[in-house]
């Protein structure tokens, strides 16, 4: 069945690319899952279809893939909600830094939001949540190379925050998240980051991106994102997070 945003020929072969993609990118993950010696089911693949057109998610659904990051609000809410009733086990994750006045549609269309990162943020979350009738799943991101330009809560101020967090929203807060700085090694912010979940007894990690899944899996992934291995590059000159 054709999307109404696909269009033809070139949507057959980009499907197919697609398609092949996936399925080395499962067999990456499955392999470092069996090296890990986890069990597994223990990686989810959150296919991060952000900048990628309506017709590239219908590919990878088309493949079998159902869990799907974006960065925006504006773009989730275009592409997603049309395949819902087609794929009603389609789950989307927002992993952008959220703005609170996009809190009351994030609550609206996301299965998950990865990027709690502040009070401010949690006000506007709860609110939409007693609007909507309805509330995702919630990762706190932590800026786990305290970045001054990036999102996610400083180290020093997690533990205090996934304390209130966890008060405030119970079981609907599943774990956290990190983006480590560019050009450093990721290992040890993956380690902090899943010895903090462990700390605190979260079953979620999510951690690992195209260049480096397999060793957020070896220091416990339980999601990784991953974009440019499904596809392709991106508009240049438009970073992750
Ligand atoms: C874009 C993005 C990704 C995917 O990055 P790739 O390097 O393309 O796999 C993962 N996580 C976040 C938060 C992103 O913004």
């Amino acid at each position: 069945m054709t999307h109404p945003h696909s269009d033809g020929p070139l949507v057959e072969m980009v499907a197919s690319d697609i398609s092949r993609a996936l399925r080395d990118v499962r067999t990456q993950i499955e392999k470092a899952v069996q090296d890990a010696g986890r069990p597994a089911d223990a990686v989810t693949l959150v296919a991060v279809s952000k900048f990628h057109p309506a017709a590239a998610v219908e590919a990878a659904l088309l493949a079998g893939q159902r869990v799907f990051g974006e960065n925006r609000v504006q773009e989730a809410a275009e592409k997603f909600p049309s395949f819902r009733e087609q794929y009603p086990d389609l789950r989307l994750h927002l992993i952008g830094g959220l703005q609170t006045n996009k809190a009351r549609e994030a609550v609206r269309i996301a299965d998950v939001i990865e990027s709690l990162d502040r009070p401010s943020l949690s006000d506007a979350l709860a609110k939409a949540a007693d609007q909507e009738g309805r509330m995702p799943d919630l990762l706190i991101e932590v800026n786990t190379g305290d970045e001054p330009q990036k999102f996610g809560v400083l180290r020093e101020n997690a533990d205090e925050f996934i304390r209130q967090s966890r008060a405030r929203f119970g079981e609907k807060l599943r774990g956290l998240m990190c983006i480590p700085p560019a050009g450093e090694d990721p290992v040890p912010h993956f380690r902090f980051l899943r010895s903090l979940a462990d700390q605190h007894g979260l079953p979620v990690r999510s951690m690992g991106m195209s260049a480096d899944y397999p060793q957020a899996i070896a220091e416990g992934a339980t999601l990784v994102r991953v974009g440019t291995a499904i596809f392709g590059a991106r508009p240049s000159g438009v970073a992750a997070g």
